[in-house]
This record gives structure tokens, C-alpha cells and sequence, in this order.
């Protein structure tokens, strides 16, 4: 194999290079957890720039959440320095919203249009009833376009306009994007319309990653890829970085009966003979699965930093632990109260990721609308939402004026601290800002560099690591999830299964699963089996703790994949 491009990809094994200084053309590629994507993906761009001669303008990337945009960006930013600027960074509804703004009058909307907030979506949906045409029309009234329609309308523009769409092909030559086992129908349709079946269209991704087919997804298009797109050149990265070698073991086992990848392989970059085994914990209740993560947590994070001679590296590590290297996951949001009392209780400090949207606390909507309606205000976005804040403040504090009785000063003040890190963010951009409060900007509530235990839903977890994991509630049930009274069909148990492996895949150096042989769920308190999806896992592969003495296998042979 040709080397190619050295200094910029000097960073990226065999395989990424091969990736990232592919030839224009389709390209997919297919890649496990941990094995560098989203450094694939920047570098790729930066070689083009770079070496192609490839102009910044004329790259499109797009990727689902705003979080994984800002970090493609900033990463983008590291590698070519200011000129990243000129590639466009977004996520679907971002593209979709930048779109109409440009052909506002063509897609038949008023220049100033503005997404729709929850509380006037709930009242035209209240005004239409049953009657969605008429829903549209209300919206239209009030200068608003739903959620939805912003990938909606411009793709009935995009197919009524070839003019239009030579346009946007001219404009953005090469398009990337991130996580595409997750597209959905209509992200597909604009993607088409924007990328020729020729065109240098690279989509990278891991169908046994899905995990969003409830919010419409369809994995479909990541597997018919060669299908839709010309001559498309297929590269797999299977070494992982990320997880010891009895991690990685495990979870290729877990999702080897599910697996969507012809083939599935996952090498470990790192073989380490000393890495511990994946912990297994039988809790006899959700008290004592608690427990038992404080007492890891503890263990870990006490016991390491007070013994000094443990301090070692393990892989080149250092082993020594901090609160902030630990993440708890679990499958429902439900779990995760016993999780955080018993570490508080335990003075272990904590912080809980949930997809806890902006628009959704008290106040903060409050002070969009202030924001909409004082014209012509000067200085920047942060110190307008600080002086929006002070009148609302006031407002609120009055007690005539307090009819509502909802919102409270100190509600108020609250709002104005999550909004200020988004209003840094869009400068004097007011219709940015609230165009991005309006499709769901998240609150910051996940600090990397927090010194706490982290508590996420597997759903959250997508893409991060942690050195530590604990991946609690791994029972039938609840991984696969299942409601009283329905079964889930095999589709279902897969894209659990898929879950499961996601959040396996999270751990760097130990990862501890635990199940409760008694939890109340739907208010019930049930007896629990562990989940099946642990059967298929070598218990070779497990160490279990909690047996009278923690037992450990004499026979640490491990067998690999
Ligand atoms: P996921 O599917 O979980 O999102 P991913 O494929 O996006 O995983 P990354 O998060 O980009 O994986 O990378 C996983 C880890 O491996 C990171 O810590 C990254 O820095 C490291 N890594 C990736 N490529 C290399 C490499 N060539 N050399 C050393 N470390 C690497
Ligand atoms: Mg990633």
C-alpha cells in the first residue's frame, strides 16, 4: 500500500489513512465502536483541504446532535486552523433551517419566519384538532414552521427545483456524515437530493450501533449504501483503541447473534495481560446493587490514590482514578434515583445526564419571548438575555403581577445562567439563538472535566468513553426492555441487544455489569432473571463478586476472539 500524506496522517493507523485519503467517490466506512470515526472523518476533510486542494466552503458535514457537530468542529478547528470555518458544520435540522432561510419566498414562507415553540405548537394543535392541513395553516399565520418542516419543505423544494438543486451540488462538492446507521427517511431523501448517486458522498457509521429506529431510523440505508450509491468504495477499520481485551471479548460476543456487520471484528489495540476481567455483580436487591457501586467507587477511587505503589500504568495509563473517570449507565431513567441517593449518602459527588432540553425549564421561555419582542436592543447576545432576565426578575417579583405564579425570580435568574454558554455561542445571531432553543439545544449539564461520577441512559452514552463503566439493571426486562404486556418482536430484542452493546463498549479499563434479583417495576416488585443477553458471553470472560468471598478464576487465560 502506497504511504501517503505524511504529517497530517500521521496520527491514523493503516486502515484510517486508507480512509481518510480515499479517492473522491461514494465511500462508506463501516467501523466498531472505539476505532477512531470521528478522527477518521476530521482528518479526511483536513487531507482534502489540505493536500487536494479541496476548498473549505465546498465541504458539507453533518451529524445528528448539536453536541457531536460542536465537537466535529472543534475538532476540525485543531487540524486546519481558521479555514475550518468555511466548512459547513451541522446537524440535519441546522442544513434543513439554513436552506429555507436562503429560499425563504420559494418554500412559501415570510422572510422572518421562526420555529414554532412547544407551548404555540400545543395551542394550533389544540385550534386545529384532528385537522392537520389546518394545523399548518395556523402555524402559517403566526409566521411559524414546525419542527419537522424543516427537513420537510426543503426537500418538496429541492425535488420542484433542479435549478435549485445543481445549486447546492455546485456549492457543497464533498459531503460527510457522521453516525449514518441513523438516518431516517427523510434525512435520506435530502441527502440525495443534495449528493448525486456519483457524487463524494462519505458516510461513516455502525449499523450494529442503531439504537434511534423508535424515532423513525432505518439502518436499511447504511446496509443498501452500494446499492444507491455508484461504484461506492467500502473501507472497514476494526482495531479498537478504546477498550482492555477482555472488554472488547465480551462485547463482540454480545452482539455477535444480532450483529449487522458480515463478519464482525474487533481487534484490540490493546493487550494488556494484567487487565481485569469484566465484573459480574448478583445483586439480591436494588439496595444492594447500589451498594455495591459505592463500594467499587470507592475501592477505585479511595483505595488507588491512597496507595501510592498502585499508581502504576497499565497499557500506559496511569491507573490512578478520579470520581470523574466512572460513568453509570442504565436502560431507563427510573434506575437511576436508588444510583444517586446511595452515592450521596456515600459523599461521592455526582452528576446526571439527561436529554434535558433548554426550552423545558421554568423561565427560559419566558425569556426567549422578551428577547423577540424588545426591537432594535444593541450590545451582544448574552448581555441582552442578562438585561431580559433583570425585567422578567422584576416582573415576576411583583406580586400583582405574578397572575401566573409559575415562573419565579429565581427561576428567572436560573434561566439566564443556562441560557448564557448558547448566547456566547451565537454572538449577536438572536435568530440563531432562538432557532437553536427552538429544535431542542440541550442543557450543559455534562461536564467531561467535572469531578464526579457520571449517571447516563444508554441512549446518552453514544459516543463517550469512560475508563470506568458500570452498566447496571442487566436483567430480563429491562435489557431487553419490556412493557407489561407486550412482547417485543425479534426486531425489538435486537436493537436492545445493540444497546447492550453500545453501553459495553463505553469502558476503557473495567467494566462491572450487575443484576437485581428483585425490583420494582410498574410498580410492582418482581422477581428478575438476569438478561438473556449475558448468556452468550464466555463466563471466562467474567470475574463475580458478591459470593461470600469475592471468588477470583484461577484460570485467567482468556480466550479471544
Ligand atoms: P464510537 O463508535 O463509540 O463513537 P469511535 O469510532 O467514534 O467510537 P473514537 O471515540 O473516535 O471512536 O475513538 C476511540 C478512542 O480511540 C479515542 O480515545 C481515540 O483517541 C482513540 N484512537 C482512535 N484512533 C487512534 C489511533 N490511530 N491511535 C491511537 N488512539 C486512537
Ligand atoms: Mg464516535
Amino acid at each position: 500500500m502506497e504511504e501517503v500524506g505524511t504529517g497530517l496522517l500521521d496520527r491514523l493507523d493503516a486502515m484510517q489513512r486508507v480512509a481518510a485519503s480515499a479517492p473522491g467517490g461514494p465511500l462508506l466506512i463501516v467501523a466498531g465502536p472505539g476505532t477512531g470515526k470521528t478522527r477518521t472523518l476530521t482528518h479526511r476533510i483536513a487531507y482534502l483541504c489540505a493536500e487536494l486542494n479541496v476548498f473549505p466552503e465546498q465541504c458539507l458535514a453533518i451529524t445528528f446532535t448539536r453536541r457531536a457537530a460542536e465537537e466535529l468542529r472543534h475538532r476540525l478547528d485543531g487540524l486546519l486552523g481558521p479555514v475550518a470555518e468555511d466548512v459547513t458544520v451541522g446537524t440535519f435540522h441546522s442544513l434543513g433551517l439554513a436552506i429555507l432561510r436562503e429560499n425563504a419566498a420559494a418554500a412559501g414562507l415570510p422572510e422572518g419566519f421562526r420555529i414554532a415553540d412547544d407551548a404555540e405548537r400545543a395551542a394550533a394543535r389544540t385550534e386545529a384538532g384532528d385537522d392537520p392541513a389546518r394545523y399548518t395553516a395556523l402555524l402559517r399565520k403566526q409566521d411559524l414552521v414546525d419542527l419537522d418542516e424543516l427537513l420537510t419543505l426543503p426537500v418538496a423544494l429541492l425535488k420542484g427545483d433542479k435549478k435549485l438543486v445543481r445549486d447546492y451540488r455546485e456549492r457543497w462538492r464533498w459531503i460527510f456524515v457522521d453516525e449514518y446507521q441513523d438516518v431516517d427517511a427523510v434525512q435520506y431523501d435530502l441527502l440525495r437530493l443534495l449528493s448525486p448517486a456519483d457524487g463524494n458522498l462519505c458516510a461513516i457509521g455502525d449499523p450494529d450501533q442503531a439504537i434511534y429506529s423508535f424515532r423513525g431510523a432505518d439502518v436499511g440505508y447504511f446496509l443498501r449504501f452500494s446499492e444507491d450509491f455508484t461504484d461506492a468504495r467500502l473501507v472497514r477499520l476494526n482495531r479498537n483503541y478504546r477498550s482492555s481485551a477482555p472488554i472488547l471479548a465480551a462485547a463482540v460476543q454480545a452482539i455477535a447473534p444480532s450483529s449487522l456487520v458480515r463478519g464482525r471484528r474487533l481487534d484490540p489495540a490493546r493487550l494488556d495481560p494484567e487487565a481485569p476481567l469484566v465484573g459480574r455483580y448478583p445483586a439480591a436487591s436494588v439496595a444492594d446493587e447500589a451498594d455495591f457501586v459505592v463500594r467499587t467507587v470507592d475501592d477505585l477511587v479511595g483505595g488507588l490514590s491512597h496507595r501510592s505503589l498502585d499508581s502504576g500504568r497499565i497499557d500506559g495509563r496511569s491507573t490512578s482514578l478520579s470520581f470523574s473517570d466512572i460513568a453509570v449507565l442504565y436502560r431507563t431513567d427510573a434506575q437511576a434515583a436508588p444510583i444517586v441517593d446511595a452515592l450521596a449518602r456515600a459523599n461521592i459527588p455526582v452528576q446526571k445526564r439527561s436529554h434535558d432540553r433548554l426550552r423545558d425549564r421554568p423561565g427560559v421561555l419566558a425569556i426567549a419571548r422578551e428577547l423577540r419582542h424588545t426591537d432594535g436592543s444593541t450590545g451582544g447576545l448574552p448581555a441582552r438575555v442578562r438585561a431580559a432576565g433583570q425585567v422578567l426578575a422584576e416582573r415576576f417579583a411583583a406580586p400583582t403581577l405574578d397572575a401566573a405564579g409559575t415562573v419565579r425570580p429565581e427561576d428567572v435568574r436560573t434561566a439566564v445562567d443556562l441560557l448564557t454558554p448558547l448566547a456566547r455561542r451565537c454572538g449577536d445571531d438572536l435568530e440563531l439563538f432562538l432557532s437553536q432553543l427552538a429544535t431542542g439545544a440541550e442543557v450543559d449539564a455534562l461536564d467531561p472535566r467535572a469531578e464526579a461520577v457520571t449517571l447516563l441512559t444508554l441512549h446518552a452514552a453514544k459516543g463517550l468513553e469512560f475508563p470506568v463503566v458500570f452498566l447496571v439493571g442487566v436483567e430480563d426486562g429491562l435489557l431487553p426492555l419490556r412493557w407489561p404486556g407486550s412482547t417485543p418482536d425479534d426486531d425489538a430484542i435486537a436493537e436492545e441487544r445493540r444497546l447492550f452493546f453500545v453501553g459495553l463498549t463505553r469502558a476503557q479499563d473495567r467494566l462491572y455489569v450487575s443484576h437485581a434479583a428483585r425490583r420494582v417495576r410498574h410498580g410492582t416488585e418482581r422477581d428478575c432473571r438476569p438478561s438473556p443477553f449475558l448468556d452468550v458471553v464466555d463466563p471466562g470472560l467474567f470475574e463475580r463478586f458478591g459470593e461470600a468471598e469475592p471468588r477470583r478464576p484461577k484460570d485467567r487465560q482468556l480466550r479471544l476472539i
